[in-house]
């Protein structure tokens, strides 16, 4: 099911109202929701010690929403500044924010580094020199290469930019306890919207057989592993969610063994943006016009710059009309932005209810990697973002763009350089 029909009956009797006080298009985002599945994860993985989910901040950058991930006890990956910086504006730090990059700066090392500094997680070996400082606790990211890898957004291994090869990670450990360091951690990330659980299990596997190895090799004791993100929700109808209860269960057996065998118990760590925030979001949008020609077409008030991913990867979102819910879906329509790119299309070829100039649809699933990725291409302005309150009051936790944001960053009057004086 897209959406969780909780959100959905709490949105439904006052999505109209809260469009006339708001004007669409909006974002909003379910308090309940994803408190909901915050203690939900919580409570499946509470048979590991120190179990820590790192909310990863691209999926949905806003301070709003991180503090409730913070209040829930939740950490943070980031993967650039302004993404530590932001979750440092919703009280995240320490160990409680994992720094995840790549191809990454000295400026980066150094905001890593700052305010109370975030946990190392390295991509390369090349980075150990690169470090302004190696701290205590270091962590790399592994690339296994050869594996077989969930799906196509993340594509093969071996031809991905991330992480440390197999042969290298001995090496890249050895190094980095040459320049100081003294607690460990190792990092995968090979799968994106993965609705196999049996994948993330054999992640997890993979990554104890390697601390396990790198124990005998080097005689360090890694204090956690981290399987990534990637945990996929049903965008389809119709779609079976990942069982998010199963590889609890198996993994949770995994690290029993593990314990068994060598005596001690490492901290299972989890970066997942989507499966935390992506049901509980949803943009609302007004029918504006209709045109017949070769296809009928629905324009709407959103375009692609308030969610790329139907244009960018051919992603399924989900679309309902709450005020026609009873009716049959008998009419196929493209429903479309406004922006001169003709992938500009939140569905190609939808069976839905016929719609008339006025209408609100729900988009579902769009609270991550939506809002976030939003563009200004063709001078449009990403929308606005609203919280549904578990009071069930609605608060605005950012505005929609303005041409003067649009132009905040334009210097007419900026005095020229001569580079041959
Ligand atoms: C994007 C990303 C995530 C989150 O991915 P989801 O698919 O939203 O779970 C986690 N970790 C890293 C390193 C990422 O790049």
């Amino acid at each position: 099911m897209p959406m969780r029909p909780e959100f959905t009956d709490r949105l439904t009797p006052v999505v109209d109202r809260i469009a006339d006080h708001y004007g669409t298009p909006f974002h909003i985002y379910d308090e309940k929701g994803i408190r909901d599945t915050c203690r939900h994860l919580k409570t499946l993985f509470s048979g590991i010690t120190g179990f820590s989910e790192y909310f990863a901040v691209k999926a949905l950058p806003n301070p709003e929403i991180l503090k409730i991930f913070k209040e829930e006890g939740f950490g943070f990956d980031c993967s650039s500044t302004p993404e530590l910086q932001l979750a440092r504006m919703a009280g995240g730090h320490g160990d409680a924010l994992m720094f995840t990059s790549n191809n990454t700066t000295e400026e980066e090392f150094r905001a890593a580094a700052a305010e109370g500094g975030s946990v190392l997680n390295l991509d390369d070996i090349s980075l150990i020199e690169k470090v302004p400082e190696m701290p205590e606790l270091i962590c790399f990211r592994y690339n296994p290469g050869n594996r077989r890898t969930g799906n196509e957004i993340i594509g093969n291994p071996l031809e991905a930019k991330y992480g440390v090869s197999h042969d290298q990670l001995e090496g890249a450990y050895r190094k980095a306890m040459e320049r100081g360091a003294t607690r460990f951690g190792l990092h995968t990330m090979l799968a994106s919207n993965e609705l196999n659980h049996t994948y993330m299990v054999e992640t997890a596997a993979m990554l104890l057989d390697r601390i396990r190895d790198l124990r005998k090799t080097l005689g360090i004791t890694f204090e956690f592993i981290n399987i990534g993100g990637g945990l996929g929700i049903p965008y389809e109808p119709g779609q079976e969610a990942l069982d998010i209860t199963a590889m609890a269960k198996e993994i949770t057996a995994l690290f029993n063994t593990f314990e068994k065998e060598e005596g001690y118990m490492p901290r299972l760590c989890m970066e997942s943006g989507r499966f935390m925030a992506g049901p509980h979001g949803a943009l609302v949008t007004r029918v504006i016009n209709k045109k017949e020609t070769y296809r009928t077409y629905v324009g709407v008030d959103a375009c692609m710059s308030a969610l790329m991913r139907p244009g960018m990867y051919g992603a399924y979102h989900h679309i309902t009309v709450p005020a026609k819910a009873d009716l049959p879906c008998d009419t196929v329509v493209d429903v479309v932005g406004s922006l001169c790119e003709n992938n500009d299309k939140f569905a190609i070829q939808r069976d839905l209810p016929a719609l008339a100039e006025g209408d609100l649809l729900l988009i579902h699933d769009t609270g991550a990697h939506g809002h976030a990725m939003g563009f200004n291409y063709n001078g449009k302005m990403r929308p606005k973002e609203l919280l549904l309150e578990s009071n069930g009051s609605v608060h605005m936790i950012r505005r929609e763009e303005t041409f003067e944001d649009y132009t905040a960053t334009l210097l007419c009057d900026a005095a020229p350089f001569n580079p041959t004086a």
